[in-house]
């Protein structure tokens, strides 16, 4: 059972800075029928500009995507901006930082996705995509047993690399591999946890299983989690939005209220 959001609001409005973690695809858009469409949402941009205008409102994107689809997707100045679950990470001031090592991660993740490559040619509606970071496997357009039995011969494929170095991520027909660091918890962990102070707020509102890293993180640090998604839906957050279309409403409510509050 969730609360009211007007709790949440309350502490927003009284927080000296707000630290707002924002999940991108699921959460403040609607799903991309794939993840190489790159449709940049003037309704999103403008709402993502207002939030970071506000100067005591520190808004992110933490994302699955690749940082060159976000860069795409949200050209917003002063926007930090966490792709590949925040494997790449565009700051607030436009610099670029990796947090894993490309001569460690890039040579086993070619090799495997040749092998996936050759798994999945005989094949349809299976898509591998190159993240650079890390390879995914779509499955959704594929025949359902079809799509068990391939996943489940790239899972054991992915298990064969080092999992000190790799972790294995699922999903609803999807199967990734990524860096041991490509987990959005630990992202909320470095990018938080030196900076937070008793009179922030931090707040973030995701969709799904990433996302729910996050929110343990974030809980543990004093802050609020709210999940988007229907009534009913398991989830640890504290707080629930019904869909991307609610959660940017709510968005543009925070934007009016911390604009007429006075800081
Ligand atoms: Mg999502």
């Amino acid at each position: 059972m969730t609360d009211s959001l007007a709790t949440l609001e309350a502490k927003i409005q009284s927080a000296v800075r707000v630290f707002l973690f924002l999940d991108y695809d699921g959460t403040l858009a609607e799903f991309a029928p794939t993840p190489d469409d790159i449709f940049p949402d003037p309704e999103i941009i403008r709402l993502l500009e207002d939030l970071t205008a506000i100067p005591r409102i520190e808004p992110a994107i933490i994302s699955g995507r690749k940082l060159p689809y976000l860069q795409r997707l949200l050209p917003v100045k002063g926007l930090l901006l966490a792709g590949t679950y925040g494997i790449e990470i565009q700051t607030r001031d436009g610099e670029i930082l990796h947090r894993a090592d490309s001569a460690l991660i890039q040579p086993p993740l070619q090799n495997l996705k040749s092998r996936w490559q050759q798994l999945i040619q005989q094949t349809n509606g299976i898509y591998l995509e190159d993240k650079g970071w890390s390879l995914a496997l779509h499955a959704k357009d594929a025949e359902a047993a079809e799509a068990e039995r391939i996943l489940l011969m790239a899972e054991s494929m992915a298990q064969k690399l080092d999992s000190a170095l790799f972790r294995i991520l699922g999903g609803h027909r999807f199967l990734e591999i990524a860096p041991q660091a490509a987990n959005k918890g630990f992202t909320i962990q470095a990018l938080l946890a030196e900076t937070l102070d008793q009179a922030d707020t931090a707040v973030y509102l995701g969709d799904d299983d990433k996302d729910e890293e996050a929110f343990a993180v974030l809980q543990e640090l004093g802050g609020y989690a709210v999940k988007v998604a229907p009534p009913n839906t398991p989830t640890r957050a504290q707080f629930r939005l019904d869909s991307p279309a609610a959660a940017r409403a709510w968005l543009h409510k925070v934007v009016v209220c911390c604009s007429t509050a006075e800081y």
